[in-house]
């Protein structure tokens, strides 16, 4: 599933291809699904004629500010996927949604397994507003994970999930930030001390820039705007490498279920602690 990493190299690459200046003189629906909100009449009607100002990116959320004061938001979930083409172009199979733009090139939308979700709204902030602080935020510091690390008893995988708590983080980058601080999944949050939350701050915005430069992390279906996988799968230190050796200690990286999420882990280096 796209995380942080993969949405924002999508938002990115839609900015360089120039899709904020577009204007959209149709929209094409296949799944209804696909349109959250409003209903299929209302998000043809209020998006035709209307011009992408900025692309960016809020979690996981893409995010569309558009000319009429409203705003397009795009979730990939598990298998969503934006790109640029010529309305001429023969398109790939599951196309859910297209948008042909003034310059003769439409934006598609694919996705093979239909939960990611398309809402067009006035106010954005009723459904970003709920997210938690984006980690690579500048204003986004030390003590504030410390913070907030010491107010809650849950799991540290599950809670480093729940975007409500941080924003963008999922199974790669939460295992991958876990063990690189050194500590255990299961530890509950509010037994971390001052420094092991400080290791985690760390640890988070070096795995989401690190991933960042690599343009993503391509296991499954993830595929940037200009069709490309991403390249940060040869930079995974545990995330699906079971059984391969820890690269600090050597030993083998072992797959556990946390919250009912796979997550893998080197147990001499994520030793269990006070939560275990
Ligand atoms: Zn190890």
């Amino acid at each position: 599933m796209p995380e942080l990493p993969e949405v924002e190299t999508v938002a990115r690459d839609l900015r360089r291809a120039h899709l904020p200046g577009q204007t959209f003189t149709g929209v094409h629906l296949f799944w209804a699904r696909t349109v959250a909100c409003p209903d299929e009449t209302s998000f043809r009607a209020r998006l035709t004629g209307q011009t992408v100002e900025t692309v960016t990116r809020r979690g996981k959320f893409l995010r569309l500010d558009l000319s009429g004061a409203e705003t397009l938001l795009i979730h990939l979930r598990m298998t969503g996927r934006l790109y640029l083409a010529p309305a001429s172009e023969a398109a790939m199979p599951h196309l859910r949604l297209s948008f042909d733009l003034g310059d003769g090139r439409q934006l598609r939308f694919h996705d093979m397994r239909k939960f990611g979700r398309v809402y067009l709204t006035a106010d954005p902030d009723s459904i970003l507003g709920k997210l938690g602080p984006e980690p690579l935020d500048e204003t986004f510091r030390v003590d504030d994970l410390q913070n907030l690390l010491a107010g809650r008893k849950m799991m540290l995988k599950p809670l480093l999930l729940d975007q409500r708590f941080i924003a963008g983080i999922g199974n790669i980058y939460a295992d991958e930030a876990l063990f690189l601080a050194g500590l255990h999944p299961q530890r509950h949050a509010n037994t971390l001390s001052p420094d092991e939350g400080a290791a985690l701050f760390h640890a988070l915005r070096r795995v989401l820039t690190l991933a960042l430069e690599n343009r993503g992390t391509t296991l499954d279906d993830y595929r940037t705007v200009t069709g490309k996988p991403g390249e940060n799968q040869d930079s995974l230190l545990v995330f699906r490498q079971t059984g391969q050796p820890c690269p600090r200690c050597g030993r083998p990286i072992e797959r556990l279920v946390v919250g009912g999420r796979g997550t893998h882990i080197c147990p001499h280096c994520q030793p269990p602690g006070e939560g275990g």
